[in-house]
């Protein structure tokens, strides 16, 4: 989290621990302001208007909204989902729940450099279609996807379309609700924000059912008392966002570009996953052939890696994303993603790069008959 972001919330958790549900006295109206703050900071950042932000916990419960909410308020016009192969779990799980509901669903595959085809999209799109679910950036790849013309094909054949956009937002100035996106799923913590608080953008005159009742916050569509400090970081996380995105995605992509060149000259059998072209300017995803990418993490413990995502990094499968990609199970669990961010440095690049060459190449000479005590 950004430390100017803790101190905006500080105050929040002490004299400032007001209910914003309170209507009867300044401690619950100061908590209100700063909630209405926080929602006109977000919905500046998404280019939308206030009174189209929900609240919720996160991306997850924002993508469950979406799906669910839709699903059932539109029940009646269709049951048709579309969605695309490389989504993340929290659109690939609800959407298993809404087939046991009576959904039916496309899977679409991405082409081999994880973008869809908006033609492709075009002739999936039925009279029963009801909503077309694509991710802005994909969480593992970093691949952004042509968000306006996907969007453009569903307003052509009236399909309401969703984005998970937790990946991009506040990383690519491009991403805004655009007329032709009904609803946009974004998180704080993707952005130097807390964990836990997240929003659902949804245009004025889309309708979405509920999915937590009780006592009617967030005008009815998500009840619970909210997580005012959580709310007035996130706020301040969009804040700082507008401000420096510009000049941190140039930045990102420069030491993104360090790292890649430096390994790549170091190290042959190095791939890239993904389109580097249309691509989140921290995000690079390599396969290095010949080397497994768990015993490549456990000689490096003191850098922040993964395989796969983050989120089922538990999971033992090799990721579905490279897999969608058309990377053999081999390939993807030689695979390695590396994430760029704020508080990078050019030295750590340097330093990950020569950890990286040196784990590489002394796993690569322990193969193929590698014992306890590898090469050494
Ligand atoms: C992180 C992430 C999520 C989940 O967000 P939470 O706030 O952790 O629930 C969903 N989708 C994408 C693309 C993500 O990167």
């Amino acid at each position: 989290m950004d430390p100017r972001v803790l101190e905006a919330m500080l105050p929040y958790f002490g004299s400032r621990f007001g209910n914003a549900a309170s209507r009867s006295h300044s401690f619950g109206w100061e908590a209100e302001k700063a909630v209405e703050h926080a929602r006109r900071q977000v919905a500046e950042l998404l280019g939308a208007s206030p009174r189209e932000i929900v609240f919720t916990s996160g991306a997850t419960e924002s993508n469950n909204l979406a799906l669910k909410g839709i699903f059932e308020a539109y029940r009646s016009q269709g049951n048709h989902i579309i969605i695309m192969a490389t989504e993340h779990k929290a659109i690939l799980d609800p959407l298993r729940h809404l087939e046991r509901l009576g959904a039916s669903t496309t899977v679409l595959p991405p082409e081999p450099d994880g973008l869809l085809d908006p033609g492709r999209l075009r002739r999936e799109i039925r009279p029963e279609t009801v909503l077309v679910s694509v991710m802005w950036a994909n969480n593992e790849i970093g691949v952004v996807q042509p968000v306006d013309e996907i969007a453009a094909v569903c307003r052509e054949h009236g399909v309401l379309f969703h984005t998970d956009a937790a990946q991009a937002f506040g990383k690519l100035s491009a991403v805004a609700a655009g007329e032709n996106i009904a609803l946009v799923s974004v998180t704080a913590h993707k952005l130097y924000g807390p964990k836990g608080v997240g929003a659902l953008y949804v245009r004025r005159g889309v309708s979405v059912a509920s999915q937590i009742d009780g006592g009617g916050h967030e005008r009815g569509l998500r009840s619970g008392t909210l997580n005012v400090p959580a709310i007035v970081g996130f706020g301040e996380a969009c804040a700082i966002c507008r401000m420096e995105m510009k000049s941190e995605a140039a930045r990102l992509r420069a030491l993104r570009e360090r790292l890649r060149d430096r390994i790549e000259s170091c190290l042959a059998g190095v791939t890239v996953n993904g389109s580097l072209e249309h691509r989140l300017p921290g995000n690079l995803n390599l396969s290095f052939t010949g080397v497994s990418a768990d015993a490549l993490l456990m000689s490096l413990p003191e850098i922040a890696l993964s395989t796969g995502s983050a989120c089922s990094s538990a999971t033992v499968e090799p990721s579905h994303v490279l897999r969608a990609i058309g990377l053999s199970s081999e390939a993807a669990r030689s695979s390695v993603r590396f994430g760029l961010g704020r508080f990078n440095t050019e030295e750590e690049v340097d330093y990950v790069v020569q950890r990286i060459v040196e784990s590489v190449n002394k796993l690569r000479s322990a193969a193929p008959k590698a014992g306890p005590n590898g090469s050494t």
